[in-house]
């Protein structure tokens, strides 16, 4: 379904990722592994436009989208849930939810998904009319997700979605990807709690400096790390 080959890419003048090549196959839920700046970050916002490949190929469904506004690449399918709970403070619950599905013209479909949403999480129906900084961070983290997943994608990139939260609402989450990724969703997570994402996926990336060192079954990169 996604397929990066020798992707180049960076900042300024300094080369993030140096030639890294994935796979995700579609149905899977895949995750991205490895230390701090190894590159995990920057391989998300490369699929979704914000970083602009130097060279390599992005290709989703068949289609090249190296290099593709990311507009027009949440409008193939892909929605990206970015680190640090990026929601709109000032916004109502309700108004960051309809941001997610702005590209959507479907108003039926959308209101049936605004439904599934506050169903599955009851506090953000409680509070579909506060302001959406005044949440807890679990709260704002479910948002998150939940304005990810109004665009209707296929693939769901997140970034570090266990960041900060409590242990409880760490599980919670984790099981809100595990759902999504049943639900029929694909899903490519980046965590640096690796072992709680290499025991949730289907297959596993380990990234270092801008590359894969190791690839495998989650289970296989637990048991030879
Ligand atoms: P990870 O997500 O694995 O921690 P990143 O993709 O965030 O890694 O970072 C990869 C490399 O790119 C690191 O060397 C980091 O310092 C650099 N980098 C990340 N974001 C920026 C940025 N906005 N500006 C400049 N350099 C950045
Ligand atoms: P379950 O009810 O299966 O235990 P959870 O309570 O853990 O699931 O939460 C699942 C969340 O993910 C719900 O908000 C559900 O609406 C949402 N969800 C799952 N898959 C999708 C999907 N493909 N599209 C939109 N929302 C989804």
């Amino acid at each position: 379904m996604l397929e990066i080959r020798d992707l180049v890419c960076g900042y300024g003048h300094g080369t993030a990722l140096k030639g890294l090549s994935i796979e995700v196959k579609e149905g899977q839920l895949v995750a991205l592994v490895g230390a701090n700046g190894a590159g995990k970050s920057t391989t998300l916002r490369a699929i979704s436009g914000l970083v602009p490949p130097r060279s390599g190929v992005i290709r989703f469904s068949g289609r090249d989208i190296t290099g593709a506004e990311p507009r027009r690449i949440l409008a193939h399918g892909i929605a990206h849930c970015p680190e640090g709970r990026r929601v709109f403070p000032q916004m109502s619950v309700a108004e960051n939810l309809a941001m997610g599905a702005y590209l959507r013209r479907d108003r039926p479909g959308v209101a049936a998904d605004l439904d599934r949403i506050y169903g599955e999480f009851p506090r953000l129906a409680e509070r579909r009319h506060q302001a959406a900084g005044t949440l807890s961070g679990g709260e704002q983290q479910m948002l998150a997700i939940g304005r990810a997943l109004m665009a209707r994608p296929r693939l769901v990139l997140f970034d570090e979605p266990s960041l900060g939260l409590a242990p409880t609402i760490v599980e919670r989450m984790f099981a809100v990807i595990r759902a999504i990724r049943t639900a029929g969703t694909t899903v490519l997570l980046v965590e640096q709690n690796a072992f709680a994402a290499l025991e949730l996926c289907d297959h596993a990336y380990l990234l270092e400096t801008g590359r894969v060192v190791r690839a495998g079954t989650g289970s296989a990169l637990i048991a030879d790390p």
